[in-house]
């Protein structure tokens, strides 16, 4: 038995997490939930946002499924997901991105996987305002991150078989800060001579994403970057109901869907449920489950196929208990 720890979180979050564990369960997998919550609803409850009983959770596990989570607008509230980075050094962001079969959208060949810093750049939250009307913030590039997430993107590439890594910048603008993060993939870059390597600038990036998708494979991106190319993504194979992920630290990981908690259709058994079970099946991989994960990923595909059972973002009229049950029909029907 691997022991979980299961945020419901936030807005869709529980409706979402808990379809999730679902069909996690219905793969057979062994593994045993170990639900502690955070975020507004915590907060409403207990006052704290992070309670003391998921930080112990998440130090003894060591693996955790997160819903998203709100936090606050307003002074005096940092994001409780970028808290949970920091603490826990996930310096890893890995989206994958992928058409699915049965989605409108402009494209339907996209395969790529974003690796996005997660731990430093102009996120380390450093900013004052100097004086009034001139405000300064601190972009925070460090030698250690940079080879970190570059080991992580060509080590990844290897494992899974793919075959080029993109490092993506502004080094002609930023010459000393993306100057580094770039010198630092290249150095990586050479320890893997059967990995093609490339530099794109971060615009020309952008361009290159909407026109030809499918020539990218892994990109690997600063912070802030690696944030807004992967929305620009996540619109590329239809919205953010699709497109999961993972905090990946050293020994630690943390899978949640790239979305938020979307207030506006919560509890209303409406979500889309697909980020987070996809990024269900990235928890199945690290713990080694790899057949389990292949197991949702292709009911996930046959349920899109079939057209059917689609959620309202989709262009369908299904729940996201209706969905929900298709896909655990589907991994039943593997077995
Ligand atoms: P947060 O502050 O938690 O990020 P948000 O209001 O920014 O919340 P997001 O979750 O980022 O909301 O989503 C933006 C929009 O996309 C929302 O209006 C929401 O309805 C839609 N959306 C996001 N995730 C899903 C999903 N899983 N299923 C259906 N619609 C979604
Ligand atoms: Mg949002």
């Amino acid at each position: 038995m691997v022991k979980v720890t299961l945020i419901p979180g936030d807005g869709i979050g529980p409706e979402v997490a808990y379809a999730t564990r679902d069909v996690i369960d219905a793969t057979g997998a062994q593994i045993e939930w170990e639900e502690v919550n955070a975020g507004e609803t915590v907060y409403k409850e207990k006052g704290t946002f992070i309670p003391d009983e998921l930080i112990e959770s998440i130090n003894k596990n060591r693996i955790a499924f997160k819903g998203p989570i709100t936090t606050p607008v307003g002074k005096g509230f940092k994001s409780i997901n970028v808290t949970l980075r920091q603490k826990y050094k996930t310096y890893a962001n890995v989206r994958p991105v992928k058409s699915i079969p049965g989605v409108k959208s402009p494209f339907n060949n996209i395969d790529l996987v974003i690796m996005r810093e997660n731990t430093e750049d102009l996120y380390a939250g450093i900013e004052h305002e100097v004086t009034e009307g001139v405000t300064e913030a601190i972009k925070v590039i460090t030698e250690e991150a940079s080879t970190k997430i570059a080991e992580f993107a060509f080590k990844y590439a290897i494992e899974n078989g793919r075959k080029k890594v993109t490092a993506v910048h502004k080094a002609n603008i930023m010459k000393i800060t993306d100057g580094l993060f770039i010198r630092c993939a290249r150095k990586v870059a050479e320890k893997y001579p059967q990995i093609e390597y490339e530099e794109v600038i971060v615009d020309n990036m952008c361009m290159q994403l909407v026109m030809y998708p499918e020539k990218y494979d892994v990109l690997v991106l600063p912070n802030l970057y690696g944030d807004i190319v992967s929305d620009l993504c996540a619109g590329l194979v239809g919205g953010l109901g699709l497109v999961p992920g993972a905090n990946i630290g050293d020994d630690i990981g943390i899978f949640e869907a790239v979305h938020g908690s979307a207030p506006d259709i919560a509890g209303q058994n409406l979500a889309n449920p697909i980020a987070c079970i996809l990024s269900g099946a990235m928890l199945l991989d690290y713990i080694g489950e790899k057949e389990k994960a292949q197991m949702v990923r292709k009911a996930v595909w046959a349920v899109m196929e079939e057209g059917k059972v689609k959620t309202r973002d989709l262009g369908g009229t299904a729940s996201t208990k209706e969905i929900t049950a298709e896909i655990c029909r589907q991994i039943s029907l593997q077995k």
